[in-house]
């Protein structure tokens, strides 16, 4: 099977604080499957380290306020490229990124609550129809 990957999983060191998300279960379950990792944040052009971002009323944006929802939907845009290209049925991802995260994200109010939603990312990957599995639900 081909497999996409959010690359903070597989410990390239991409997160927004310049360390990573390396995960053992996602090492294990993709043994023996093509693995395509991809960052759609380092991908939209953003730099690493970065400031922090949450979907805010549908826009992501930095805690001061500043948008930068254009870079964040632009990479999500080249990562769906990328996966689609290579045939990926599957992508496992990092939960809770106002990118990567399935099902649930950060609020908004940059104080750590999370509401029901999707990342820019997996909104894309959903309107596509390609799957998608938060990591935390793997195995
Ligand atoms: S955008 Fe996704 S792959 Fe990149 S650091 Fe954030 S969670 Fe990881």
């Amino acid at each position: 099977m081909v497999i996409g990957v959010s690359a903070c999983l597989l410990g390239e060191n991409c997160k927004y604080n310049g360390g990573n998300n390396i995960n053992e279960k996602v090492i294990n379950y993709i043994k023996g499957h093509e693995v395509i990792p991809v960052c759609p944040e380092v991908l939209g052009g953003l730099p690493i380290p970065r400031d922090p971002a949450e979907i805010v009323d549908g826009v992501v944006k930095h805690k001061d306020g500043s948008s930068v929802d254009k870079e964040f939907r632009t990479g999500a845009q080249k990562a769906l490229e990328i996966l689609n290209d290579r045939g990926a049925e599957l992508v496992i991802l990092k939960s809770r990124s106002p990118s990567c995260g399935v099902n649930t994200v950060y609020d908004g109010t940059f104080s750590g609550k999370l509401v029901h939603g999707n990342g820019v990312f997996v909104e894309l990957l959903k309107e596509y129809g390609i799957n998608v599995l938060d990591v935390e639900n793997l195995g």
